[in-house]
């Protein structure tokens, strides 16, 4: 069941088997993997936009394959933040 937003209604604690604590991508997708027969539910801090996967517009990247890894997966990251480092100094002026 969905709760109208901004409702003052206090939620009852007891009539959960899950409850999933923010509602960014991790939060959502453990709701979507959680099987379907579970009552769910999710709270998220506010009803601001401030979360991380609000800003992530270049698709999710993470570690699927059996030939990626971690230490690749931060080396990608750090050279993409690295590239952009250069790039906006480049073109602060
Ligand atoms: C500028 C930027 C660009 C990015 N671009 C990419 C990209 O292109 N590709 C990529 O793969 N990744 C990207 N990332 C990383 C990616 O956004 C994060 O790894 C991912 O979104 C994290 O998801 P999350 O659900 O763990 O956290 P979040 O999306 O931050 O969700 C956490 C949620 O929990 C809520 N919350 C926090 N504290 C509480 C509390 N005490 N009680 C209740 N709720 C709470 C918050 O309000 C928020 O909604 C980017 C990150 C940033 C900042």
């Amino acid at each position: 069941m969905l709760r109208p937003p901004f409702s003052q209604e206090p939620i009852p604690i007891n009539n959960w088997d899950v409850i999933v604590i923010g509602a960014g991508a991790a939060g959502l997708m453990t709701c979507l993997e959680l099987p379907s027969n579970l009552k769910v539910l999710l709270l998220n801090r506010n009803t601001s936009k401030v979360s991380s996967s609000r800003w992530a517009q270049g698709g999710i990247a993470s570690v699927v394959r059996q030939d990626d890894s971690f230490d690749l997966h931060a080396d990608d990251t750090l050279k993409a933040v690295m590239d952009y480092v250069i790039f906006s100094c480049r073109n602060a002026s």
